[in-house]
């Protein structure tokens, strides 16, 4: 029913946007390389055992291409991924080594948004088979994962999503576990996240693009994009997409038919508000490949255009990004390898400020949006006004609030110890390509703590996990690091991804996720009378304590008329209170030190 609106409803948009050259272009594809798509009249996608299948006989017909398993599925589905090298040398090693930049292209983190895998069909056809775009393997290495969540691939129906105009049936936006992949980056709670993240850390590819179908409002626009380019990017980084990916992006997709705009979310509620664009959290593929530093594209289609229209525009800007890199002054893996090396000078070397917090600015460009009208109705449903949109194109000038500043910074420790019992965030951070070093003998350091306060846990699961904000004050302490603790130097190209998983301020850290809610836990406590006797030897005996229990006493009313609160009081005082309640396990060092 709804779909039948929409069609209705954008009729004038499909003919604007239909394709000429697609008949002219199948003419010469051998019929055993007609996509299930192509074959569905442009509304279907395959299951996950045809479309694995195609993408193997890319295998079978190229000795450019080879795909290989990378992970098991909770529901014991293998992961896949294939290697696209005109070399022929398909090893993690060779792909590093390789002068050509490794494009890491990821279909189906979202599995309902499936244009990406049929697109990247699409596009590898071009390449290995009929060889239009076959000379694009000269300056590029490519990985494919065709499906990322293919437990949720697999769970397919009409009804997965109520928005979105087709495929036919599509894939769930989440997991088996029902994890959404897409805030799982820095926590990766995931076994098929554990995978992926190995699987990039192996490879440390150049440019990720993560394919999507967007939710919001509707306008005119096929497809929309969301880049990093504040400073949770390194700033050569940031430069190269606002100034050189930016503008060749748009211009070849919109060459191809194709409206392009930046990620369309709205300051408030109408398009006349603004558009804003913000620094994204590295729970996302966009912020998680930025503390990479590296360069991540979040492609996301419109959901109410047709499916057609989807899967070629997500092909365009996998070729506008493909022949950006091939563009002899992008120098990709120059620009990255400058990332890494200023990243530890800056942060490690220098002491910079490494912000772990964004906030926006009132400071906007304008910028021409190209909308569609709506009008307001009267809802006999819920009986007040309802927003129904006419189909009408219009374009209107709105300001675009594109500035994010930081907004909380923290410095980098010469290295970080974890505790051996907290063993689960050294395995975490390995997984994100981490170097994590075991301590071999017992060594006595000064280092850096925090007690928190002021803690607050969320009412509600998030992703699986009850989420923690906190205060803290820091204190240091010369202490034993026992022989088996865990030392993480901040001297990495991963020290971005090593301080927003370690510093509890950082919004993905793994204190804020709830890794460690254990540790908010009071254990031991006191019996009044047991209390009573103890306190009375302490206010005796000592005569700083008696002095500052009589001052509290007098300046602070509410704790005088507290039985309870005196009592506590002398309990944390007396060396019976638990001097780890409250206190981050995890410590920094902030001197050189040797393991
Ligand atoms: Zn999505």
């Amino acid at each position: 029913m709804k779909k039948k609106i929409f069609s209705t409803l954008f009729f004038p948009l499909i003919i604007f946007f239909a394709f000429t050259d697609n008949a002219i272009g199948q003419e010469k594809i051998p019929p055993e390389w007609v996509t299930y798509f192509e074959k569905s009249g442009f509304i279907g996608t395959p299951s996950y055992q045809e479309s694995i299948e195609y993408f193997t006989k890319f295998t079978r017909h190229s000795k450019f291409a080879k795909i290989a398993e990378f992970g098991t599925s909770p529901q014991g589905r293998k992961l896949w991924h294939l290697t696209v090298s005109a070399s022929g040398d398909f090893s993690a090693e060779a792909l590093k080594k390789s002068p050509k930049p490794l494009l890491f292209i990821l279909n189906g983190i979202h599995s309902g948004e499936i244009e990406g895998k049929d697109a990247t069909m699409l596009l590898l056809r071009e390449i290995l088979v009929t060889g239009e775009k076959s000379s694009w393997l000269e300056g590029v290495n490519i990985v494919i994962v065709p499906i990322f969540s293919v437990d949720g691939h697999e769970r397919k129906s009409k009804y997965n999503r109520i928005n979105q105009n087709g495929p036919e049936e599509m894939g769930w936006r989440t997991t088996a576990q029902n994890l959404n992949l897409n805030r799982d980056w820095m926590k990766a709670d995931a076994p098929e996240m554990q995978a992926m993240l190995r699987l990039i850390s192996s490879l440390n590819p150049d440019f990720l693009i993560d394919n999507h179908t967007t939710n919001g409002a509707d306008y005119q626009y096929t497809v929309t994009y969301g880049l990093e380019k504040f400073k949770n990017l390194h700033d050569s980084l940031a430069w190269s997409v606002t100034n050189s990916l930016i503008p060749y992006m748009e211009r070849y997709v919109e060459d191809q038919g194709f409206l392009i705009a930046p990620y369309v979310g709205f300051r408030g509620e109408t398009p006349e508000s603004g558009l804003v664009d913000w620094a994204g959290s590295p729970r996302f593929s966009t912020g998680y490949t930025a503390i990479q530093n590296r360069i991540g594209l979040l492609v996301e289609t419109h959901m109410m255009k047709p499916y057609k229209d989807r899967v070629y525009s997500t092909k365009s800007i996998m070729e506008a990004v493909i022949t950006w890199l091939l563009k002899s002054e992008t120098r990709i893996k120059k620009l990255n390898k400058i990332a890494d090396e200023s990243s530890v000078r800056d942060f490690n070397v220098n002491g910079r400020y490494f912000p772990v917090a964004f906030r926006n600015t009132n400071d906007s460009v304008m910028f021409t949006y190209k909308g569609i009208e709506v009008k307001e109705e009267e809802s006999i449903i819920s009986g007040a006004k309802k927003n129904v949109y006419t189909g009408e194109p219009y374009t209107i000038q709105i300001p675009f609030f594109n500035h994010s500043l930081p907004a909380d910074s923290v410095t980098a420790p010469y290295a970080y110890i974890i505790p051996r019992e907290w063993s689960e965030i050294a395995e975490r951070l390995k997984l994100h390509g981490v170097e994590v070093q075991t301590i071999l003998r017992e060594k006595e350091t000064e280092v850096t703590k925090y007690k928190f306060h002021d803690f607050k846990f969320s009412s509600a699961p998030f992703e699986g996990r009850q989420s923690v904000t906190t205060k803290y004050h820091t204190y240091t302490e010369l202490v034993k690091i026992p022989e088996g603790s865990f030392i993480v130097y901040t001297n990495q190209r991963t020290i971005r991804v090593i301080l927003t998983a370690l510093e509890p301020k950082s919004g993905d850290s793994y204190l804020r996720w709830g890794f460690m809610n254990s540790i908010f836990e009071r254990k031991e406590y006191f019996e009044d009378y047991v209390m009573e006797r103890v306190a009375l030897e302490m206010y005796y005996q000592d005569k700083a304590i008696a002095e500052e229990f009589n001052k509290r006493l007098r300046e602070d009313q509410k704790f005088r008329e507290d039985k309870s609160a005196r009592l506590n009081w002398f309990y944390e005082h007396s060396p019976y209170f638990d001097k780890q309640y409250l206190v981050y396990p995890i410590m920094r060092v902030e001197k050189e030190i040797e393991n």
